[in-house]
C-alpha cells in the first residue's frame, strides 16, 4: 500500500518542550499520517522509519496499530527494540529510495 497523506510538522525550541508530542528519546513519532518531527530536517532514515510506520496504520487502523503495538511491546518484556512494528520500521531505514 502506498503512503497516500504525510504531514510534517518541524517541532522545534519552545512549542516542543511544551507539547511534549515527541517523548524524550525519540527523534520522531507518527499518529497515523502525522508525522511529527523533532527538528525541521529529519534525516532520510527518520522519514523512512516514519513512512513504514505510516503503511502499519494503513493496513492496520489506528487503534489497530496501538493494540499490536503495545501488545508486541508487553509480550517482550517491555522492549521497544523487540517490538516487531519497530523492528520491521528499523528494517526500512536502509532500503534503497528506489523501492
Ligand atoms: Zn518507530
Amino acid at each position: 500500500m502506498s503512503v497516500k497523506v504525510i504531514k510534517a510538522y518541524g517541532v522545534t525550541g519552545k512549542w516542543h518542550l511544551k507539547s511534549k508530542v515527541v517523548p524524550k528519546g525519540f527523534s520522531a513519532i507518527t499518529f497515523g499520517s502525522h508525522v511529527y518531527y523533532k527538528g525541521e530536517n529529519p534525516s532520510r532514515r527518520i522519514i523512512k522509519h516514519e513512512h513504514t510506520h505510516i503503511k502499519q496504520y494503513e493496513k492496520h487502523g489506528l487503534f489497530g496499530f496501538w493494540f499490536k503495538y503495545t501488545w508486541q511491546w508487553v509480550k517482550n518484556g517491555f522492549s521497544y527494540k523487540k517490538i516487531e512494528l519497530e523492528q520491521e520500521a528499523r528494517n526500512s531505514e536502509n532500503e534503497s529510495s528506489a523501492s
